[in-house]
């Protein structure tokens, strides 16, 4: 039996916008390739194509070079294997907690009872039982994240996209929240790829971390994500363990932040 494809397949991808001002080389020549259940990072500066890069994979771009493929097949438009967080929850203030976290479901058409039994489920899951039937104003940015969360597993995905999800929140719900979405995630198998320029969140919940450079953006470099614990130890516990630094450091060099101004 042939060798399973690679979950995300992405073969010298070019990416230019064209709009009034002229072209915009936002990705260049860039390939990777994602086994089914890993969990990658992908880190670069503002504006080095890091959003453009997950739009290609959710489908709702297509390259302007190269190839984009999901299980091995060429990526022809937005898929149901896919779900997505961003940064802003985008919950509708006038639907209740269980009404948002079925959105997706409901735009797909899918079974609303099955979908509501789901979305319930998972709620309960993450703390929000309670508040099933609340507005989104009612909750905090933590508590609104995990509903952004719920609405995205709830459609089953088997890819979940992160396009730094946690950039809004404060930094100890952030820590909190980053570290539950990794264990849920690992929890469900499933494959995912998280977008931040945050470095010590990448190494702290990816088993590998790809670095961008600045735009346009290609694959600067690689790096596995490796803890001597014999289990990966969750992404507060990593924070503490000795290889953290090293990791940092190394993404750190490689990122060449520099202060402008
Ligand atoms: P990142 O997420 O890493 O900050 P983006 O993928 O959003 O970067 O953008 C990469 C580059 O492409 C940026 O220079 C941005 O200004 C440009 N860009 C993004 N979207 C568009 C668009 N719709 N039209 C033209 N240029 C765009
Ligand atoms: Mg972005």
């Amino acid at each position: 039996m042939a060798a399973a494809p690679p979950k995300v397949e992405l073969r010298n991808v070019n990416l230019r916008y064209f709009g009034l001002e002229g072209e915009t080389e936002a990705l260049k020549d860039v390939s990777m390739s994602i086994t089914p259940g890993e969990f990658v990072a992908i880190i670069g500066q503002s504006g080095c194509g890091k959003s453009t890069l997950l739009s290609l994979i959710s489908g709702i771009l297509m390259p302007t070079g190269g190839a984009v493929l999901l299980d091995g097949r060429a990526v022809a438009g937005p898929s149901r294997k896919v779900g997505y967080m961003l940064q802003q929850d985008y919950l509708f203030e006038w639907r209740t907690i269980l009404e948002n976290a079925v959105l997706g479901a409901e735009i797909q058409g899918a079974d609303m009872g099955k979908a509501r039994a789901r979305a319930t489920a998972l709620l309960t899951r993450y703390g929000l039982g309670q508040f099933l039937h609340h507005l989104p104003r009612q909750l905090s940015g933590g508590m609104r994240q995990r509903v952004a969360l719920a609405r995205t597993l709830c459609t089953e995905p088997d890819i979940v996209l992160l396009d730094e999800p946690f950039a809004a929140l404060d930094s100890q719900t952030r820590l909190a929240l980053s570290d539950e979405v990794a264990v849920i995630l690992r929890r469900e198998k499933k494959t995912a790829i998280l977008v931040t320029h945050d470095i010590g969140e990448a190494v702290s919940m990816a088993e590998r971390v790809i670095v961008l450079s600045r735009r346009p953006g290609r694959v600067k470099s690689d790096h596995a994500i490796r803890f001597a614990a014999a289990e990966r130890p969750t992404p507060l516990a990593a924070r503490n363990a000795p290889e953290f630094n090293t990791y940092f450091n190394r993404l750190w060099q490689e990122l060449e932040v520099h202060v402008e101004g």
